[in-house]
């Protein structure tokens, strides 16, 4: 998602409600932590990372999905324990079932079901694609994407699925995978072949969140200035709340990748710049919209290092930027705004936090379906005042919907606020302000902050 600014133009399809589905993988496997490490030593092999190359097509109101590669890359940096407790956030999630049992077993328990042993969601730019004025108008395209999960040590079957336009998640690729087959195979660029910056490496990967920020547009001559700015923006993220309360539990990497041009693409001026990883304005006719969709470089850059998440930082003093969930945050290096985007773009990246803004030039319509409950932790379609998902933080006597009354609801006061997710009206935002809602210095909001630590905990294994 882009970061909010005077224009806000919106582009998704379908809207969400909590699955039902999921309800029966929680648990299924890790029943306390000190069988779960067992669990994952028995299931994986922590010493590699399946990565899932496939390509989504299709066009408004369609989509298929299909397999392009197979990849071992370098050791799993992600969490050991809790496999299945993000697997129902998200547009898109890529879930792990054992492969059913043979004849023998399978006699033997006819009845039993796939055994889920991972559960992960993710966007994508297509579903952000797929309700723009072009895709409505009939076009159809392709979009390369990745899942990474751990690497089975049995046979598994991967399932890709998307959310239709109630929100339940329907199957799109079913992929067998099978560890020992030659269908694997080894990555482009071998692990640690890129210098890499440590800006600072607290604990072992599965103990911590492992941010890895690649620079796109500089040039060999701007590695100095480059090496600025990772320290830069570093010490902006870190020094940022909840990351500040944790920053002994966040590792920040950066790989020093050089581009033969300086500066991102910017096709409405005509500038076409070769970069690494080919990152460009003007995503879907929007300006400030900075993204790439070249995820078979990013992918094979990014997979030299440990990474959990990933912040792509362009060398460029124009506004601009983009989050997409478990994808990446992009920000500008050099804008007066730019420490605002790269958390902004991170809260989106990282921990899927929906934009909290609105406007009423808004003219677009469908992002969020009216009447389902969008899967953000930040967003609510209030369909019960009574239960709301960040009900536990909304005091006593503050009510639901909450007047936007700075002087008795401001600051911290969180409530059920109307206007969000490009909505003026139907969608609520738990603060007046917040990080995921203007571009001042105001904090993440403590709904969105909760869910920021909740993350970086379960990445550290808390
Ligand atoms: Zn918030």
């Amino acid at each position: 998602m882009r970061p909010s600014s005077f224009m806000r133009l919106t582009a998704h399809a379908g809207g969400r409600r909590l699955p039902g589905s999921l309800v029966l993988l929680i648990g299924l496997v890790f029943a306390s932590p000190a069988r779960a490490d067992d669990s994952f030593a028995a299931l994986f092999d922590a010493g590699a990372t399946l990565r899932v190359d496939f390509l989504r097509t299709g066009g408004h109101d369609s989509e298929s999905v299909g397999l392009d590669a197979l990849i071992r890359e370098g050791p799993w940096a992600g969490p050991r324990t809790g496999l299945v407790k993000y697997g129902d956030t998200g547009e898109h999630r890529v879930v792990m079932e054992l492969a059913g049992p043979n004849d023998a077993e399978a006699e033997a328990d006819a009845n039993a079901e796939a055994e889920v042993v991972f559960a992960l969601g993710f966007s994508s730019l297509f579903a952000e694609w797929q309700s723009t004025p072009e895709a409505r108008g009939g076009m159809r395209r392709a979009f390369h994407e990745t899942v990474r999960v751990p690497f089975p040590r049995r046979p598994v079957t991967l399932r890709l699925e998307s959310r239709d336009g109630q929100g339940d998640f329907k199957t799109k690729a079913v992929i067998p995978v099978d560890p020992a087959g030659r269908h694997i195979r080894p990555p482009k660029l071998t692990w640690g072949s890129i210098p890499s910056i440590e800006v600072q490496v607290v604990a072992p990967s599965d103990q911590a969140l492992d941010v890895l920020i690649v620079g796109d547009g500089y040039t060999e001559a701007d590695l100095p200035k480059y090496r600025r700015d990772v320290a830069r923006f570093a010490r902006a993220l870190l020094e940022s709340a909840p990351m500040r309360e944790r920053r002994d539990l966040i590792n920040v990497r950066a790989l020093e990748v050089t581009s033969n041009d300086r500066g991102p693409t910017e096709p409405r001026k005509g500038l076409w710049r070769f970069t690494a990883l080919s990152t460009t304005f003007d995503t879907f006719g929007l300006a400030r919209y900075l993204t790439t969709v070249d995820n078979l470089a990013m992918r094979d850059i990014a997979g030299t290092a440990p990474y959990d998440t990933v912040l792509i930082m362009v060398n460029t003093s124009r506004y601009g930027g983009a989050g997409v969930y478990n994808l990446y945050g992009i920000f500008p290096s050099d804008n007066e705004f730019d420490e605002y985007v790269l958390l902004h773009e991170f809260g989106h990246g990282f921990a899927g936090l929906g934009d909290e803004y609105f406007s009423s030039e808004v003219t677009y319509e469908g992002f969020y379906t009216e009447g389902v409950e969008p899967w953000e932790p930040n967003l609510t379609a209030l369909l019960d005042p009574d239960d709301v998902k960040w009900g536990d933080l909304i005091a006593d006597d503050t009510p639901c919907p909450t007047p936007p009354d700075p002087e008795r609801y401001g600051g911290d006061t969180v409530g059920c606020f109307e206007g969000a997710g490009y909505q003026a009206e139907g969608l609520f935002r738990p603060a007046l302000d917040c990080k995921m809602f203007g571009k001042g210095q105001t904090a993440f909001c403590p709904v969105c902050a909760r869910a920021i630590g909740q993350l970086i905990d379960h990445h550290a294994g808390r």
